[in-house]
């Protein structure tokens, strides 16, 4: 059996990582995991208590009593918040401004680092977020920073949303996905940048399946270095 192999698949907001990270996974036949969803979850449990973005005691004893687990099944990536099933309730963009938001709390992302390194002990991953390379796998055997134009990543996250039926229009996505971009950046803890060796992909004018391809010529080359080193 060869050891597990990690990819990292990091970018803002709309630039298509949910996409071709899931196509990724289930080309490789390697587990799907959606940091975001982690931040999304605790968000929900803070917006359902009244608990204010900006009130870091608050979080920290909302992250002590709280539990989240993921499961991995036929349908993807499942999200429980204290054994609640989620996934469905964590997606519109108020929880996406509020995940952003508590985001940028120390304690917040500590909490949450081992939820995310325990997937990676099941085997070979595809994990996407802000910090996969830079933090929370940074030994990752592949890096990707996936981007887009900020008016093409508006639009896209407009599709996704509109898809799932939420009322919105693109003027206050694109604002959204602006604040998001600026807070996700500018924290002091673990702020998005492109990763060191990170295989850069701006997207802007690909397809998703464009942009599976050019990720697996890569995965392809980097897992036959690996064999190379391991019989060399
Ligand atoms: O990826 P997604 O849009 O679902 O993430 C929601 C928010 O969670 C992001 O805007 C970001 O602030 C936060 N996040 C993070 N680190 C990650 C994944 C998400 O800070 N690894």
């Amino acid at each position: 059996m060869p050891p597990p192999f990690l990819i990292a698949i990091d970018g803002p907001a709309g630039a298509g990582k949910s996409t071709v990270a899931k196509a990724l996974a289930r080309c490789l036949s390697f587990l799907y995991l959606d940091t975001g969803a982690l931040y999304r979850a605790l968000a929900l449990k803070a917006q359902r208590e009244g608990i204010p973005s900006a009130d870091a005691a608050a979080l920290d004893s909302l992250c002590e009593r709280t539990k989240i687990d993921l499961l991995q099944g036929d349908a993807g990536m499942r999200v429980l918040l204290d054994g609640e099933d989620v996934t469905s309730k964590i997606r519109g963009e108020p929880i996406s401004i509020l995940a952003s938001a508590i985001s940028a709390h120390g304690p917040v992302r500590k909490a949450l680092l081992s939820v995310q390194r325990r997937v990676a002990e099941q085997g070979s991953l595809v994990a996407e977020g802000r910090d996969m390379g830079t933090v929370v796998f940074p030994e990752a055997d592949v890096k990707f920073y996936l981007d887009a134009a900020p008016e093409e990543r508006a639009l896209r996250r407009y599709r996704e949303l509109e898809h799932s039926h939420e009322n919105v229009n693109l003027d206050s996505v694109h604002q959204d996905l602006q604040k998001r971009d600026r807070q996700d950046r500018l924290r002091s803890v673990a702020p998005l940048r492109i990763a060191e060796g990170s295989h850069v992909i701006d997207c802007s004018l690909l397809t998703a399946e464009e942009v599976v391809e050019e990720m697996l010529c890569e995965v392809g080359r980097r897992q036959r270095n690996r064999r190379k080193c391991r019989e060399d």
